[in-house]
């Protein structure tokens, strides 16, 4: 951003799943000094920003609270004052039933610039997640946007039910939720059919949504039954049927499904991010942090000596990353390959090396160590030859025997260690007890094992939550813990655990 005069964006979130912001509204973060932001705005849009970015939460709730709407309106100005970049960052639209118009103009009055960015607004986005065409030229030439909250308690309400009841398209209520028995009433005593389709959609986009379909005459009675919260968007009309075959996101194959991770940090990351784009819920539980042993005489040592060995074996895509990392300590580049040849255990420590612009001479077609060693023994002479393995601390020495019964002579050094991390375990717990876990996903004993110290195996097993791993080393540590494990990876990857969870909610 060029600007240096103070301004205020007003910029629209998108209506829940973090990338349906605008490409505008992400860079505004990315640059933004001040960032004052809603409760329905994902909060995962604020890793944009940048690290002494202030950010400040107002979570305010619908209604008249002038108070806390006023406070804003003061914070914002203030900050613009103050000669910062503000974004004020909102829910869906900014101006669509989110006080953007009133905020806009406080901003106008007081002299300060500003800037609106559009958004992908709530009733748009549900109907498009939910197989819910607003504007379907076959039953609805026209569609209204309606503020539910706007009835509540009004004795004069500037809602035409009168009008409404008759409208010949969609009517989309945002804010409905509490007021829904009203709403529906209002429209049946103005003349509307209680057949007329309705439909409630919560959470939209975000892979907690949850769908109903009902009529005007049962659709607040469901929603109770049904426990349909707010945010949630109420659709009435004839586009309220809702066609399932339009309903591409409910079909995800991991639609519905609330998946625990347990890897690192990144690790999580990564496997969140790929049970997200296939419809699930992934909860992140940190369960194992990776320690670098960049400060470790013995690695480095290693690493100056790499040209006398024959073979170069990387175990995993963690010790690749940190192995070139210490590479660049040690001011040295992949040359020190010129002269060994390279093996990885599976396609992602290979996608790691390929990053690094290192093609690895052999992968073995089962991604395991012992599948590795007895594989590479298969392939290659290893009689009187030297070979550098580089593993986690925590590896045992059966590749390294695998390979000495060959032959080979191995120095088995440690890149880095596995530490167990202590996680906030409330909210698994809690929703172990409600059954609201559907899988417990492990991809390696480390991870296994932190998790069972933190979380009591009892509370899993009763549970039916079911228990996903990556492979037969994970799976061997599980059943020692005394768990069953549902399903084990075909392929011992991440995308393999997906796959191996995908088949079983197929049976
Ligand atoms: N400016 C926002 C709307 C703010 S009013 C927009 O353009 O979307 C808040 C209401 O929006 C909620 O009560 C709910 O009706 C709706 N809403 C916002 N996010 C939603 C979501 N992810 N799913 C369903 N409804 C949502």
């Amino acid at each position: 951003m060029t600007e240096s005069t103070p301004k205020v964006y007003l910029v629209g979130a998108g209506p829940g799943r973090a990338d349906l912001i605008t490409l505008r509204g992400a860079e505004l973060i990315k640059c933004a000094d001040c960032i004052i932001y809603d409760r329905l705005v994902n909060p995962d849009l604020l890793t944009l920003a940048k690290a002494d970015a202030e950010i400040i939460h107002t979570p305010k709730r619908t209604g008249p609270t002038s108070v806390a709407q006023g406070l804003i309106n003061e914070l914002m100005v203030e900050k613009a004052l103050d000669g910062k970049t503000v974004i004020r960052l909102k829910g869906g639209d900014p101006c669509v039933f989110g006080r953007g118009a009133e905020e806009a103009r406080i901003l106008a009055a007081a002299g300060i610039e500003f800037e609106i960015v559009p958004g992908v607004t709530a009733a748009v986005a549900a109907a498009e997640y939910s197989g819910i065409m607003l504007t379907d030229r076959a039953y609805s030439s026209q569609v209204t946007f309606i503020t539910g909250h706007e009835a509540e308690g009004k004795s004069e309400s500037a809602i035409d039910w009168h009008l409404l009841a008759k409208f010949n398209g969609s009517i989309v209520f945002y804010m409905g939720m509490t007021n829904l028995g009203f709403i529906a009433k209002q429209l049946i005593e103005n003349g509307m059919s209680a057949d007329t389709p309705a439909a409630a959609i919560q959470n939209a986009t975000l892979p907690i949504q949850r769908k109903l379909c009902a009529t005007v005459g049962t659709i607040a009675a469901e929603c109770e039954k049904q426990q349909i919260e707010p945010p949630a968007i109420i659709v009435i009309g004839t586009a309220a049927k809702a066609d399932n075959s339009l309903d591409w996101f409910g079909r995800l194959p991991l639609f519905g499904q609330t998946i625990v991770t347990t890897r690192d940090k990144k690790g999580n990351a990564d496997f969140a991010a790929k049970i997200i784009a296939q419809g699930g819920n992934p909860i992140k539980f940190d369960s194992i942090k990776i320690k670098p042993f960049t400060d470790k005489s013995e690695f480095l040592k290693t690493l100056t000596r790499l040209s006398e060995y024959h073979w170069v074996i990387f175990t995993s895509a963690n010790g690749v990353n940190i192995f070139f990392d210490c590479l660049q300590i040690l001011n040295k580049d992949a040359r020190v390959f010129a002269h060994a040849k390279v093996a990885a255990v599976g396609p992602n420590t290979a996608a790691a090396l390929k990053r690094h612009a290192i093609i690895p001479d052999f992968v073995p077609t089962i991604f395991t160590r012992e599948q590795l060693g007895k594989q590479l023994i298969a392939a290659a002479e290893l009689k009187g030859k030297a070979v550098c393995l580089l593993c986690s601390q925590e590896a045992t020495d059966q590749l390294k025997q695998i390979l000495a019964v060959a032959g080979a002579s191995v120095d088995q050094t440690s890149v880095y260690s596995v530490e167990t991390q202590k996680c906030d375990c409330a909210r698994i717990k809690d929703l172990l007890d409600v059954g609201r876990i559907d899988w417990l996903t492990f991809a390696s004993p480390s991870a296994a094992e932190s998790f069972f110290e933190q979380i009591d195996p009892g509370a899993v097993k009763s549970a039916k939550t079911r228990i996903a791993s990556i492979g037969p080393v994970t799976g061997a540590r599980l059943k020692d813990i005394g768990l069953t494990v549902h399903t084990e990876a075909a392929e011992h990857t991440i995308d393999g655990v997906i796959e191996a969870i995908k088949i079983y909610s197929r049976i």
